[in-house]
C-alpha cells in the first residue's frame, strides 16, 4: 500500500491543484493504472497568510500551519508536505508540531541543482522567499550553491505579480516578458540556472522559454511525494 499523502495546500490553491494532478496524473503515466496514493489536502483560508508574512508574524504562521499538519496527522496522512517555498520558512516549527515526517522542499531542490552540477543559481519567488538569508541561501549554501537574487526593482516586480496576478490564475504576456528579463538579468550575474521559487511560477515560465536549467519547485516537490509515497 502506498502512503497516504497530506498536502498542506491553498496558498495558492492555483498551485495546489498542479500538486495533486502531477501526483496522480504521473502515477498513472509511469505504471498504467489508477493505484495512486491516497491524498489528503488541507486547504487554509489563504487571506491570513498574506497579511500575516506583511505584518512579520511568523509565530501566527507557525501556529496555524502546525494545527493544519495536525489534523492531517490526525486524519491518518503518514507524510506531510507543505506546498510554497515561502510557508518553508516556519518549517522547522511545523514538522517540530507532528510526529509523521515532512518533506521539505529546500532539500528537494538542492539535490535537483546538485544533480545538474550547477553552483550558482538565480532565485525567484515572493519578497519574502527571495530575501530571506536563512531560506534558499542557508539551505543551498551547505550543499555548496551560491543563490543570486533579482535587484530590488525586480524583486518588486516579481512579487507584485505573484500577489495580484498568479495567485488568482491570471496569466499575462507582459508580466512573462519581465520574468525573462529578470532572468536574463540574474544569469548575466553569474547564474547558471534558476529556481521558480514560488509554486505558482511555472504556470507563467517554462522550460521552453529560456536557455538556463530552471528548477520547477511544484514538480520536484510533488515528484518527491509521490516517490515517497511509494517508497
Ligand atoms: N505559493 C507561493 C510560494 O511558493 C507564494 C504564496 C505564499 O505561500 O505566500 O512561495
Amino acid at each position: 500500500m502506498p502512503k497516504t499523502i497530506g498536502i498542506i495546500g491553498g496558498m495558492s490553491p492555483e498551485s495546489t491543484i498542479e500538486y495533486y494532478q502531477y501526483i496522480v496524473r504521473t502515477y498513472t503515466q509511469r505504471f498504467g493504472d489508477h493505484a495512486y496514493p491516497e491524498i489528503i489536502i488541507y486547504s487554509v483560508s489563504f487571506e491570513q497568510y498574506i497579511e500575516w508574512p506583511a505584518q512579520g508574524r511568523w509565530d501566527l504562521i507557525a501556529e496555524g500551519l502546525s494545527t493544519a499538519a495536525k489534523r492531517l496527522e490526525s486524519a491518518g496522512t503518514d507524510f506531510i508536505i507543505i506546498a510554497t517555498n515561502t510557508m518553508h520558512i516556519v518549517f522547522d516549527q511545523v514538522q517540530a508540531s507532528v510526529n509523521v515526517p515532512m518533506i521539505n522542499l529546500l532539500e528537494v531542490v538542492g539535490d535537483a541543482i546538485l544533480k545538474k552540477g550547477l553552483n550558482t543559481v538565480g532565485l525567484l519567488g515572493t519578497r519574502y522567499t527571495m530575501e530571506a538569508e536563512d531560506l534558499y541561501p542557508k539551505a543551498l549554501s551547505k550543499k555548496g550553491i551560491t543563490v543570486v537574487i533579482p535587484d530590488e526593482s525586480g524583486r518588486d516586480f516579481v512579487n507584485r505579480v505573484i500577489y495580484d496576478e498568479l495567485i488568482k490564475g491570471e496569466i499575462r504576456e507582459e508580466s512573462h516578458r519581465g520574468f525573462l528579463k529578470v532572468i536574463l538579468e540574474m544569469a548575466e550575474r553569474g547564474a547558471q540556472g534558476v529556481i521558480l521559487g514560488c509554486t505558482e511560477i511555472p504556470l507563467l515560465v517554462k522550460a521552453e522559454d529560456t536557455p538556463l536549467v530552471l528548477f520547477d519547485t511544484t514538480l520536484l516537490h510533488a515528484e518527491a511525494a509521490l516517490g515517497f509515497a511509494l517508497d
